[in-house]
């Protein structure tokens, strides 16, 4: 079969994204224990259900005292109490009097200041000296000052994190609303392709897209179904597609460029997807497409492994960060400066993969291209930190140039 192709309306990455994430709504609110949340968004607001802390409390180790009693120091108080965390305080202060008190007790009557033990001479077990002047109020915790009852402490949309997760804990929800993940499915496609289980053979392929794929996937918390290799005819791909239709979103590698074996696009239309947009200004990556059908997105990726990576790291990833009811969408970005020229053709977004390197004196991390920049060589995504982005208008970037970069999965550790 010979396929026919109409010469492509090419997007900006910036309008391809806006066209994929136009289509999309959060997935379905579901409740899910707190255990399994991280990394999830909140379906929900969600409010504090007491008072934090619920008295006013020590934020030291030290003594509760009248700031008026140490106003002028040095000056020796009696000690009358022992207050701990989870103590109710029995006596009130009295002109004269302290009491020594542990970080998190409850303030006794009559305090308004703490002072902390660094700061205080102890004499006996009943006297110590306060040999500094101490501000009233220092060191104290009020009632309500971390949260109050009917407060809004987390907002729907927000990322799970880890501190999101003890803020949970905090106001006690054992179960928590968060949108539901979405369902992938991957598929390559290509008859020159060995799947990882194949017996050896040299002369072919391995299929490093399902992998890689998967990986990016799962870096998201979610779990994806490999659907495996689809054979270059239309009947295979079609066969192995409708499967994919199942899911909430389809990934193919391969097979979506220009070649008379390229057969996903006209096969997926076939089969009744709507197809969005094919190209886009960028390098590498340029023949992505995406289509839908009913609530499912098609992803067609390139086949060169750095090609179909990078297509996700721009496309795929904040489409399923958005079907996750996620408000930040993309890979954080920070200005680099680039170790090495760096060539781009005119008209398209460069990708280049580099690592990052820190000059204790600069202001900058230094991005240094990998040996290969071959949209083939998928150990050029294996070292790399970072997407640096050369703009589409530069036509490549001198040594030491400032440009932004997009961090990949890992690169927050040094
Ligand atoms: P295609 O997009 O099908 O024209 O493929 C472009 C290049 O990517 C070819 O060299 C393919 O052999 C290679 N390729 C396609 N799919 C995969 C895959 N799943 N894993 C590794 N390389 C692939
Ligand atoms: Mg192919």
């Amino acid at each position: 079969m010979k396929n026919t192709h109409t010469a492509p309306s090419e997007l900006s990455v910036q309008d391809a994204q806006a066209c994929i994430l136009g289509k999309i709504r959060p997935l379905a609110p579901e409740e899910i224990p707190l255990s399994q949340t991280l990394g999830r968004a909140l379906a929900e607001d969600v409010r504090a259900n007491r008072d934090l802390p619920p008295y006013n409390t020590s934020a030291m180790d030290g003594y509760a005292a009248r700031a008026a009693d140490i106003a002028a120091p040095p000056q020796i108080l009696n000690v009358i109490e022992d207050i701990k965390a989870g103590d109710t305080p029995r006596l009130a202060l009295q002109p004269g009097q302290c009491a020594r008190i542990m970080t998190g007790a409850p303030l006794p009557q009559g305090a308004d200041t703490v002072i902390r033990v660094e700061d205080t001479r102890p004499l006996d077990e009943t006297h110590v000296e306060f040999p500094i002047p101490v501000k009233q109020g220092t060191d104290i915790r009020l009632q309500g000052e971390a949260m109050r009852t009917g407060d809004v402490v987390l907002n729907v949309g927000e990322e799970i994190t880890p501190g999101t997760v003890g803020t949970l804990a905090t106001v006690k929800h054992a179960t928590v609303k968060v949108f539901r993940k979405p369902r992938v499915a991957i598929l390559s496609n290509g008859d020159e392709l060995e799947a990882l289980d194949d017996p050896f053979n040299p002369q072919k392929i391995p299929d490093a897209n399902s992998y890689a794929l998967m990986a990016q996937t799962q870096s998201l918390g979610i779990e994806p179904a490999l659907l495996g290799i689809a054979r270059d005819t239309p009947n295979a791909l079609a066969t192995l597609l409708k499967r994919g239709l199942g899911y909430d979103v389809l990934l193919i590698s391969g097979g979506t460029s220009v070649g008379v074996h390229d057969h996903v696009r006209p096969t997926l239309a076939t089969i009744s997807v709507e197809m969005h947009f094919w190209c886009v200004k960028m390098r590498p990556g340029h023949p992505v497409a995406f289509g839908t059908i009913g609530n499912t997105l098609v992803f067609c990726l390139p086949g060169n492994p750095v090609s179909s990576m990078v297509c996700f790291e721009q496309f795929v990833l904040p489409a399923l960060r958005a079907l996750m009811g996620h408000r930040r969408l993309l890979r954080r970005t920070l200005p680099v400066r680039l170790t090495q020229a760096v060539k781009s053709k005119q008209g398209r977004v460069e990708f280049i993969r580099a690592t990052l390197s820190r000059d204790a004196s600069e202001g900058y991390y230094q991005a240094t291209p990998t040996a290969s920049q071959s949209s083939g060589n998928i150990r050029s995504m294996a070292s790399a930190d970072v997407l640096a982005i050369v703009p589409n208008d530069s036509g490549g970037l001198t040594a030491e140039s400032i440009t932004q970069a997009q961090l990949l999965e890992g690169a927050a550790f040094q």
